[in-house]
């Protein structure tokens, strides 16, 4: 049995299994699956097209004697000269005296390793006798772990594979394998580990792609169905006139995108179904305004609406807002976490009696002592800096409202079907009419001066100004230093009120700031990237940042929509000397892309999937053979097939599908659920 401990293969004890256990191998079908992460070639190729620095295969004959010369205890360093083509190459071979007495004067060799294009010199990593074979050898590349030696594991696998790759249950049915012209489960295990050809292995790996994808997909959409079928019966009837008037009353026409989004939420929250609905735009497209529209729509049905935000000055800012909008329609309450005592006694008196019905807070809101009255709607701002535990907690406090997640960070589609394989997804891809776009430009740091002179001019022209203050990485203590070092310098350069904003300051402190900057009694803020999300101030027109390169793409983009919010011109300049090509490619990027989910895209081919959200937030899936950027294709395949199948009731049923429901059914989250 496959399921069996891996020290069934034979040839593995109990040592070597302890061994591989750090590998996630501990059973024969983990092993078995254990795939390479890459293969190497060995094509000889004429030396011309070798590059400097890299791996290459090179065939010669030896010309004289090889020359070995010890150092060290034990070591020694053998150089090998062969002519290949017209040259005479030096190939270098460490720790290998024995090597010499195998050769001589017009031996044929076949070497790969390191190439030095210079000095015309490989430093060997391998070596054979003898020429290349014409049908070179594919080689699979795995990661190892601790002690484990390549050949020993490629020994096991062998083994392993004769052993049981018979028992290996074939997921997929027929007329899938045949209409994607896909190889069988078993016949691709081989093929992932013993490779034959190239053109095998491309389909051996096309097949664990798809039912990688696939599998994922299942899982995904099964959940979603199981949370819908386990939340029936949520209708809420709210008064469409009274929405209708409201929207009416709003300063401005809602967009058509706003107008698509706002009808897919409203129609989920009058079906039976508990909505679990992702909003997406960019910063500026007008999702807080979608928001406030479905909280009215949930108060007019008698139920109460919650807005959760990341941050304390969020939540005021959305407070102060909402309570502007609904002026008598609502009763609007802010709970986070600085208010206390009386007030706080009183707000919380005000929830769970039901006389508030909008209430807008940090995560306080989800505590334990917050009790609602009757709890609809719960909106959340920037749901990426919510974890999933934050949305269990609401589920396990027996409360199960329509929840809407809102993002500004544009997320690639790619990923959106992926990550969010479990949401609804409403889609804000337009910015309402008569925005101008942000002039950005990338400086270097010797010109600051310029840049300085620059938003002086600004300034005198009665507009505002952000500066974003250094990012040194995982210390806040220096980033604060470096913020408050950053203000002084700025005080004594402008005559202008210089404000000072980071994470460590009180929240009367914090909030004190920011009204200031609002009401432009400070018309700078120099600030760490606590503004990052949500605050607006129209009147603000530069985004400087510094250290632009340490930031992700994202972030800047984030951080560049704090300004164009008014109707002045707006700029960002990005101060940034990047090292690298990646740090320069997004100065580039930046300056040439203001469209937020084309610069999400981009920064997924820089960073990849597991970056994409930083590391802490991550949570995104990890396919060990497919990759949601290159192959994406794959990924929408399976996406659609495994949303047919999920409809058409077969995985259920058919007996075609017994292999794949096991699998499934394995999934914590579907046990005992959907499938039995
Ligand atoms: P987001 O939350 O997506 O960043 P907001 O809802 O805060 O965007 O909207 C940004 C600004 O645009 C706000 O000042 C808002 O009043 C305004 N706004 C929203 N929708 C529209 C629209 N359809 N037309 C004009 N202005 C709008
Ligand atoms: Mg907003």
């Amino acid at each position: 049995m496959i399921q069996q401990s891996v020290t069934e293969v034979k040839g593995v004890g109990d040592k070597f299994a302890e061994e591989l256990a750090p590998m996630g191998i501990h059973t024969v079908e983990d092993l078995l699956f254990y795939f390479p992460f890459r293969y190497d070639e060995f094509e000889v190729k004429p030396l011309a097209e070798l590059l400097h620095d890299e791996k290459a295969t090179i065939e010669g004959q030896v010309i004289g004697e090889p020359t070995l010369t010890f150092y060290g205890k034990k070591k020694s360093k053998l150089t090998v000269t062969l002519q290949v083509e017209h040259y005479a190459v030096k190939a270098v071979m460490f720790n290998r005296a024995f090597v010499k007495k195998q050769l001589q004067a017009g031996d044929t060799v076949t070497v790969t390793g390191k190439w030095d294009q210079r000095r015309l010199q490989i430093t060997v990593s391998q070596f054979k006798k003898g020429k290349a074979k014409s049908d070179t050898p594919i080689q699979p590349v795995y990661y190892l772990r601790g002690n484990v030696q390549l050949a020993r594991l490629r020994k096991t696998m062998k083994e392993a594979l004769q052993e049981f790759s018979d028992e290996v249950e074939e997921l997929l049915p027929e007329r899938y394998l045949h209409s994607y012209k896909l190889p069988s489960r078993k016949d691709a295990l081989h093929q992932m580990h013993f490779p034959e050809n190239h053109t095998l292995l491309k389909h051996a790996r096309r097949r664990f792609i798809y039912e990688e994808f696939f599998v994922f997909q299942l899982k995904m959409q099964l959940i979603r169905k199981q949370h819908r079928e386990a939340t029936k019966g949520n209708a809420v009837k709210y008064d469409s006139k009274a929405v209708k008037s409201f929207v009416h009353a709003l300063p401005f026409e809602l967009t058509g995108a706003q107008k698509r989004s706002l009808s897919e939420i409203m129609k989920d929250m009058s079906s039976p179904y508990r909505m679990n609905r992702l909003l997406q735009g960019d910063v500026g497209s007008g999702k807080t305004a979608v928001a406030a529209i479905a909280l009215y729509a949930s108060v007019t049905a008698g139920k109460q609406g919650a807005l959760m935000v990341p941050t304390e000055i969020l939540a005021e800012q959305h407070y102060e807002s909402l309570v502007k909008l609904f002026k008598d329609r609502a009763h609007v309450v802010l709970l986070t976490g600085s208010v206390k005592g009386k007030r706080r006694r009183e707000i919380l008196s005000l929830i769970e009696s039901g006389e508030a019905t909008i209430i807008v807070g940090t995560h306080a809101l989800i505590q334990d002592e917050v009790l609602f009255h009757s709890l609809g709607l719960v909106i959340v701002d920037e749901q990426h800096r919510f974890g999933v535990n934050q949305r269990r907690t609401l589920r396990d406090k027996g409360l199960d409202p329509d929840v809407l997640f809102m993002t500004a960070t544009p997320i690639p589609r790619t990923l959106a079907i992926t990550a969010f394989g479990d949401m609804d997804v409403s889609l804000i891809d337009e910015l309402p009419a008569g925005r101008k776009e942000v002039e950005t430009y990338w400086v270097k740091e010797q010109m600051l001066d310029r840049v300085l002179g620059f938003i002086k001019r600004e300034l005198d022209l009665g507009h505002q100004a952000y500066v974003i203050s250094p990012l040194i990485e995982e210390s806040e203590k220096l980033d604060i230093q470096n913020v408050v070092d950053l203000h002084a310098q700025l005080n004594e350069y402008f005559s202008e009120e210089v404000g000072l904003m980071h994470g460590r300051l009180s929240t009367d402190e914090k909030e004190d700031v920011m009204k200031r900057f609002s009401s432009n009694e400070v018309q700078i803020l120099v600030s760490t990237t606590v503004v990052e999300v949500g605050v607006n101030v129209p009147n603000a027109t530069i985004m400087l940042i510094y250290d632009a390169e340490r930031f992700g793409l994202s972030q800047l983009h984030q951080l560049r929509g704090r300004v164009g919010r008014g109707s002045h011109q707006s700029y960002c300049i990005l101060l940034a000397d990047p090292k690298n090509d990646v740090g320069k490619e997004r100065m580039r990027i930046m300056t040439e892309t203001s469209n937020g989910f084309e610069l999400s895209e981009q920064d997924l081919k820089l960073r990849g999937p597991g970056d994409f959200f930083g590391r802490k937030q991550s949570g995104m899936p990890e396919f060990k053979v497919g990759d949601m950027v290159h192959d994406y294709r794959a990924l929408e395949t399976a996406r659609q097939d495994a949303s047919e199948l999920i409809q058409s009731n077969e995985l259920e049923n058919n007996p075609e599908f017994k292999a794949l429901r096991d699998v499934l059914k394995q999934d914590a989250y579907l046990k005992g659920q959907i499938l039995d």
